[in-house]
């Protein structure tokens, strides 16, 4: 492993989690896996060459970039586009026969067009607004949208869809109750206008974890396919009513000493001498920083692992590099490695745990590790 910074990705732990989201599914339900986000910073590729070989049914990406990458690895795969996709890329989507997210007349003539030059079909999922004020049609306006797309024989309706805005929270499930109830509303209003869409999904992790009713004909599964619970309150929950689920971590983000010092006692470290040894002590150099994704705002509060001992960052966090305490480590040596998301002995440092010190959750913390990192699937 001659890399002095790098991602491990077990392929294992992955399948276990696929197995077993699978194993929690409604009857009728399929899997589509979300790879956005460089697959919450896993590695895109190397993901979904995994999910593939577990057999999940579906893919979701952000953008047509991502969806067209999938294509030429999966020729024959179901693909969705959840996020926006310009109308300069429709013929794209089209000619390689991947779905896309819609919720305005436009979008409908502007693909209906795409269609009709290129002689295919323009496969489209209506994304209902519920609640979450994000991409969606409103309800009131859903019969401009089916009218629309009535009169457009190159446009296939494939999916209706809408998502959560507050389904983690279990403490109180009115709100996410309220969307579904409206969701299955505007369902079944676009079953009576004589559509017969074959993917009707709205569950997250969360969701498909906690709700089964919710499931419909597909499930967009993300941070727990990684083997991350989507809050501490959905792990809480599923542990109070033995909903059987186990998930595993998958990543892990390594890194290698790059030098070892002893410093004494009022020595600063690092830029704005913001942290000063209140004692002589042995600090490391790590050759991760900022850049890599290992946050500015973990400068001086978070830990990493060395030799299974928890040694926690001095001063701030830099552009390439980061400093650490290993004072209380009997043996360090340069290129020794360190653990800054994963295991060491008996120790584990959670992407939830460098979230928390970062001040934002797991989701952006492994999405902004730089994309640039080697993947290792182990
Ligand atoms: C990201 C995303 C998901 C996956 O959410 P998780 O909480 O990671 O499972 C599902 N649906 C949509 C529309 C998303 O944007």
């Amino acid at each position: 492993m001659n890399h002095k910074t790098w991602i491990e990705i077990d392929e294992r732990a992955l399948t276990h989690n696929i197995v077993a989201l699978k194993g929690l599914l409604s009857e009728g339900a399929k899997f589509c896996a979300v790879l956005k986000a460089n697959a919450y910073g896993h590695g895109f590729v190397e993901v979904a060459r995994i999910a593939a070989r577990c057999n999940v049914d579906a893919f979701a990406v952000d953008n047509i970039d991502e969806a067209l990458v999938l294509r030429a690895m999966l020729p024959s795969a179901l693909v969705l586009v959840l996020g926006y996709t310009l109308k300069e890329r429709y013929a794209d989507a089209i000619n390689n026969e991947i779905h896309l997210t819609v919720y305005e007349k436009d979008q409908v003539v502007a693909l209906e067009y795409a269609g009709a030059e290129h002689a295919k079909t323009a496969f489209i999922h209506l994304k209902i607004e519920t609640g979450t004020s994000r991409q969606g049609v409103l309800p009131d306006h859903l019969y401009d949208v089916l009218e629309v797309i009535g009169a457009s024989s190159h446009v296939a309706l494939a999916g209706v869809s809408t998502h959560f805005a507050n389904v983690e929270d279990t403490t109180d499930t009115s709100f996410a109750n309220r969307q579904f109830a409206l969701f299955q509303e505007v369902v079944g209003a676009i079953r009576n206008a004589g559509y017969r869409p074959e993917w009707v999904h709205c569950s997250n992790s969360a969701a498909t974890i906690l709700y089964p009713d919710t499931h419909g004909s597909l499930v967009r599964v993300g941070i727990a396919m990684y083997g991350i619970w989507p809050s501490e309150i959905v792990e809480q929950t599923v542990r109070r009513h033995n909903v059987p689920l186990e998930l595993e971590p998958v990543l892990a983000w390594k890194t290698r000493i790059a030098q070892v010092k002893s410093l004494p006692a009022g020595t600063p470290i690092s830029y704005g001498m913001t942290e000063v040894l209140r004692k002589a002590s042995r600090i490391a150099v790590l050759p991760v920083g900022y850049w890599d994704g290992f946050d500015r705002g973990l400068s001086s509060v978070a830990e990493v692992l060395v030799n299974g001992i928890r040694c926690k960052v001095m001063g701030r966090v830099c552009m390439n590099m980061v400093m650490v305490d290993v004072s209380a480590v009997p043996q360090v040596e340069p290129e020794q490695e360190v653990v800054l998301i994963g295991r060491s002995g008996r120790f584990v440092i959670a992407a939830e745990e460098m979230a928390a010190h970062a001040g934002t959750i797991s989701y952006e913390t492994l999405t902004r590790i730089n994309p640039l990192l080697p993947r290792i699937v182990i």
